[in-house]
């Protein structure tokens, strides 16, 4: 397993995963050169694979750090190549074909041409060949199409010589869907979130965000709550002020959508507009006071607030609930 710990680990925090994981995962993925430098001292260089493209003075940091990563043209590996040469070290590089993503990676058209010229480069270990699945959540005919089709490429690329140690093309809705390779890329579901959201799987994420009650007071009849008044009281209304709000990730589109919170184990009613540095609930009869803890995110008795949950009132997806969460204004800590 590649267990991806980009953008700090899905907001888990990269170097807390890194550490509990060393020792039982191949690779760590994460997207650019400043996060690899952050986790550097905590696995072997090799074990760090960079997931996005690199500008010219981003591959020498790569290659000098020992890094891994992907090219997706002759160029780019020519290019490693002479900076490994330069430094007298080889640079470890997969090969990243695109089968069907359109983000990055080698036309399969190509594929012949530029094995030929890749298997010469002096400097290069190659370590793998890789695709990316665009579609693995939503489509499986094409995704069952695009492996065969990578699968065909492998076999061309291992008749022209070109048999590296690891054969991947899985992100977690892959690997759950329709396994492929020796390698699997997996975020999502290392975080515990299911990518198709499948009942009956048994998945626990680890994370709980969790904030305090600031302030609580009724609300008269007629009064409104937070910018633009868009909530209005029709009763008096006891409203608990929280010290979250969008820039500490809680997304603003969770305004005005009926989104809760839990507090003393019962689900509180987000109220109006989400603000920069505070959002307000509406508690109910529930005896709520200041200092009391709020789940946004996790389990609090029997009650529970999802991910998935948040991001469909938000009209977006999982990981991006996740990667908004803002550190180190949400402070890390790590139980076991
Ligand atoms: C981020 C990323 C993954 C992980 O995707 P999940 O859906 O979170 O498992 C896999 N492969 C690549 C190339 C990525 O950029």
């Amino acid at each position: 397993m590649m267990a991806v710990v980009k953008a700090d680990a899905y907001g888990h925090g990269a170097r807390l995963v890194v550490r509990t994981l060393a020792g039982q995962i191949q690779f760590f993925g994460v997207a650019c050169v400043s996060e690899a430098r952050e986790l550097a001292d905590l696995v072997e260089p090799w074990r760090l694979f960079v997931l996005s493209p690199l500008l010219e003075e981003e591959r020498v940091e790569c290659v000098r750090g020992g890094w891994s990563t992907w090219i997706g043209s002759y160029e780019e590996a020519l290019a490693f190549s002479n900076i490994a040469g330069t430094l007298k070290i080889q640079a470890r590089l997969h090969l990243k074909i695109d089968t069907g993503m359109g983000r990055y990676g080698l036309d399969p058209m190509q594929l012949e041409t530029a094995l030929h010229g890749l298997l010469l480069l002096p400097n290069v270990q190659w370590e793998g060949i890789a695709t990316h699945l665009p579609s693995a959540d939503e489509d499986q005919d094409f995704t069952r199409a695009q492996l065969d089709h990578f699968e065909q490429l492998i076999a061309r690329a291992r008749v022209l010589g070109f048999a590296p140690r690891w054969v991947h093309a899985c992100n977690s809705a892959g690997w759950i869907a329709l396994p492929f390779g020796n390698l699997v890329r997996t975020g999502l579901a290392l975080y515990g979130i299911h990518p198709m959201d499948r009942a009956g799987c048994v998945v626990h994420p680890p994370l709980t965000w969790k904030t305090r009650v600031t302030a609580v007071r009724t609300i008269p009849v007629g009064h409104g709550v937070s910018y633009g008044r868009t909530w209005i009281a029709s009763a008096p209304t006891r409203v608990a002020t929280l010290a979250a709000g969008y820039a500490d990730g809680y997304p603003r589109h969770l305004s005005n959508v009926n989104a809760h919170v839990l507090i003393r184990g019962r689900q509180c009613r987000v109220l109006g507009r989400i603000t920069m540095d505070q959002m307000m609930v509406d508690v109910g009869d529930t005896p709520v006071v200041p200092g009391d803890e709020v789940v946004l995110i996790g389990k609090q008795g029997a009650a529970e607030v999802t991910a998935r949950e948040l991001a469909r009132l938000a009209g977006t997806i999982p990981w991006e609930i996740f990667t908004n969460l803002s550190h180190p204004r949400v402070e890390q800590i790590a139980i076991e």
